[in-house]
């Protein structure tokens, strides 16, 4: 019963344009009336997302945008697009102003809260924009007694909050172009946020404004989605598979970011329904084994339980992912003695893709909770990626990748 409400709110999300037309006897069947979409992005981040001339928007995240919808079946000249600032995207979603957002809009824990997103189809990473004339800025820690510009409602503001607010002078404005503005008059002495973004920036100014260019987060961009709509989910999530798999996704990348000198990340790992597909029971076609067993490694792999996870491993492969697990673990080993006693962790399954019977793909979240701040460059959470293969019937992880991100 639940489900056939959820699908039914999907159709009416996509909003059938009424179509007021005379029924004359011999004109045959009605032609179905136009579907319409109204899509949330930015419209001030050059090669993302911005307005030309003609008011017609441009970027990586349109083209993202207008493939998605063209695989819903609506056609570019019945999208009509809305302005979702940052701090706006929650509110635009829950409302249902907009059927979705492309708007550079991290997938986060809290956010999963309030929305849902299918994905991730960028990845991304906090980064500084400067003056090209400036020499003190290269990394946040230089900003001490600095003036840092960033939109509020925004990972990049929190983030400057949490890690670097003691002696940074953090301000905020709706919208990134604000305070690329405000750094061009010298109000502020840096903009951060994503260096895909401040490329952009940097591409619009040359000889004016630079890229710092050390990434220091990591953010993985999806498609906003109102909260626990799951059908609408599961099909935008596949629908970004295609535009990997089909090579779009890399000509816009070429055209839009790479041509005006954005080094980007590889395309992402993207997850069957991010926020919800790990529960037994979901809408999804995941193997519950493959579950089962995702959760088992993510929950064995911190050498607490090593004979249990050396049995979750492909033999062949298990030295090679004994190492990552080693060399990505070293914050038990550094001999910080007692003052970390009371550091513990936590592993969540974060998504799964299964792309045939007997093939998977899926990441943990490695998180360290208790540990004493002087000691948290020693913790950094983890993103750990794995593949499974099944093989005589059980779930197998046969060769890991792992990568530090900032909690
Ligand atoms: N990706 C970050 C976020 O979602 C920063 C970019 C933005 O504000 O759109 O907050």
């Amino acid at each position: 019963m639940k489900r056939a409400i959820r699908v039914a709110a999907v159709a009416a999300g996509l909003t059938l344009a009424a179509c007021a037309r005379d029924t004359e006897p011999d004109a045959g069947p009605p032609a179905p009336p136009p579907r319409t979409l109204t899509i949330g992005i930015k419209f001030d981040q050059p090669g993302l997302s911005t307005r030309g001339a003609d008011g017609k928007p441009q970027g990586f995240d349109v083209d993202t945008a207008v493939y998605i919808a063209g695989k819903l079946g609506v056609t570019p000249d019945h999208i009509t697009w809305r302005e979702a600032r940052s701090e706006q995207r929650e509110d635009l979603l829950n409302s249902g102003t907009v059927d979705f957002v492309v708007a550079s809009y991290s997938i986060t824990a809290g956010r999963q809260q309030l929305v849902s997103f299918a994905g991730p189809y960028l990845m991304a990473g906090q980064d500084l924009l400067v003056r090209q004339s400036e020499r003190g800025i290269d990394r946040p820690e230089d900003l001490n007694g600095r003036t840092v510009c960033t939109a509020e409602g925004s990972t990049s503001a929190e983030k400057i909050r949490r890690s670097f607010a003691y002696g940074v002078q953090l301000t905020t404005r709706d919208t990134y172009a604000q305070c690329v503005a405000d750094l061009l008059t010298g109000t502020v002495d840096a903009v951060t946020t994503d260096d895909v973004i401040l490329a952009g920036y940097a591409h619009e100014h040359p000889g004016t404004l630079k890229v710092a260019g050390h990434r220091f987060t990591r953010e993985r961009y999806g498609v906003g989605i109102r909260k626990g709509d799951l059908d609408l989910q599961g099909r935008i999530t596949a629908i970004i598979r295609m535009m990997i798999d089909d090579g779009s996704w890399r000509k816009s990348m070429e055209t839009n970011l790479t041509a005006g000198g954005y080094k980007p990340l590889a395309a992402p790992v993207v997850f069957n329904a991010p926020d919800k597909a790990v529960e037994p029971g979901d809408p999804t076609t995941l193997d519950p084994q493959l579950i089962s067993t995702t959760k088992a490694v993510a929950a064995t792999s911190n050498a607490r339980d090593w004979e249990g996870f050396r049995s979750l491993v492909c033999p062949e492969n298990a030295d090679a992912i004994d190492e990552i697990v080693f060399g990505y673990t070293p914050q038990f080993d550094k001999g910080l003695g007692s003052e970390v006693k009371n550091a513990g962790y936590t592993n969540t399954v974060t998504g799964v893709t299964q792309s045939d019977p007997n093939t998977a793909t899926f990441v943990f979240h490695e998180a360290f909770t208790n540990v004493p701040e002087k000691y948290r460059q020693y913790f950094k959470d983890i993103d750990y990626t794995g593949n499974m293969v099944r093989r005589d019937g059980s779930w197998k992880l046969c060769s890991l990748a792992a990568d530090f991100v900032e909690p």
